[in-house]
């Protein structure tokens, strides 16, 4: 079944005694017993909640895994994941990595004896030779923040498998609607479910799909033992947003393309970063493997003193954190998303003292453009 269909329908035909139509919001901590030693199948919202479990089934079956899970942040959704490992351990990551995570792995991971080393995942070979004898997992981005690198998952996935690493996908940028990891090889995809998949700026969440049954079991038992969950009311506001994903996906990537095409000429902008324009590296390699081309924009602006004018200028479009929502948002990613990646890095990487990044929305294109245009003529 098409996934826009699925989508729509998580949580349907859960509550077979009334028929309703969502799923409910269960929130209750406990379950009662029907009996010593006997279960309904739930004992404690920890270890399993029904509204949880229907966006636990919803998200596997999107992604084609055999277990989902779902926790209080994209973070804990990565951390719990990162449990897998054990001090001696090393991983490969993509270098121009959301700011978070390169701050989970730099500064709390690695003093658990945990390694990493970065590279341009975009670059298949860099990160053959990356790769150790004691290297166990690949970490990669499918489309990176915020210069929006393309890695070729079906080959990164070949070469974890030839050398026994996990390949782990965060694969926030794309969703299951555009990129499908699992099936293109990878072990285990991650998601901020704050961002496309809630869809909203309403919520924050996180999910993990694992492909293979006895490894969910592992990152069950993690789950479970370290606790960081996803509410019940969360759980079902993520299941509200995920219902429209396709819809919204198509609206973003279609203004995306129009704003990024209208960017690319304007005379005020230096660069322009969207893998839906012909001329970005990752362009070919989108198309082959993926669905869409997403909705997030990176440009350049002439100069420094341009940038902070132009976050207060803009007034359709919010000057916010944060991506993947139905409204418009701009970011400094160098002061705000990508702040603990170290300078140099940062420096190397073009994440620069001119770039801005845009989640384009579900607004009208031309209100969009228009408040662009308004913006960058008043300097
Ligand atoms: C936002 C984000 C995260 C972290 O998710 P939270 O829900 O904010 O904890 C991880 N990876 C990517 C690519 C993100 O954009």
């Amino acid at each position: 079944m098409n996934i826009a269909t699925q989508a729509a329908q998580i949580g349907l035909d859960w509550d077979t005694r009334t028929g309703a139509v969502t799923v409910p919001v269960y929130q209750t901590a406990t379950f009662r017993h029907p009996g010593l030693g006997q279960s309904t199948g739930y004992d404690y919202s920890r270890s399993g909640n029904p509204t949880r479990q229907a966006l636990e089934e919803g998200i596997a079956r999107l992604d084609g895994g055999a277990r989902g899970f779902a926790y209080a942040s994209g973070m804990a959704a990565i951390a719990n994941i990162l449990l897998l490992f054990k001090s001696g351990d090393h991983i490969v990551v993509t270098e121009d990595l959301y700011g978070g995570t390169c701050r989970l792995f730099d500064q709390i991971l690695t003093q658990y004896g945990l390694a990493f080393t970065y590279v341009d995942t975009s670059d298949t070979a860099a990160v053959r030779e990356a790769i150790r004898p004691e290297t166990k997992a690949l970490f990669v981005e499918s489309l990176t923040n915020p210069l929006l690198k393309v890695a070729d998952i079906a080959a990164l996935s070949a070469i974890c498998r030839q050398r026994g690493l996990l390949c782990i996908v965060d694969n926030t940028f794309l969703t299951p609607y555009l990129l499908r990891p699992l099936d293109l090889g990878a072990d285990i995809t991650v998601y901020s479910g704050t961002k496309y998949l809630s869809g909203h700026n309403d919520t924050v969440s996180g999910l993990a799909v694992v492909k293979d049954p006895t490894l969910a079991e592992r990152v069950y038992f993690h789950q479970n033992s370290v606790g960081a969950v996803l509410g019940p009311q969360d759980s079902w506001l993520t299941i509200r947003g995920m219902k429209t994903l396709s819809v919204r996906l198509d609206r973003q990537q279609e203004n995306a393309l129009r704003i990024a095409e209208w960017l690319s000429g304007h005379p005020k902008i230096r660069k322009v970063y969207y893998p839906g324009l012909a001329e970005h590296p990752g362009h070919d390699l989108l198309k082959k493997q993926a669905r869409g081309f997403g909705a997030m924009i990176a440009f350049e602006v002439e100069s420094p003193d341009q940038v902070e004018p132009l976050l207060m200028k803009t007034d359709v479009i919010s000057f916010a954190e944060s991506l993947g929502g139905v409204e418009t948002l701009i970011t400094f990613p160098q002061v705000q998303t990508h702040a603990d990646i170290p300078p140099e890095v940062r420096t190397r990487l073009g994440i620069n003292d001119v770039l801005l990044r845009l989640s384009v929305g579900i607004e009208d294109a031309d209100d969009l453009i228009a408040d662009l245009a308004q913006a960058l003529a008043g300097y």
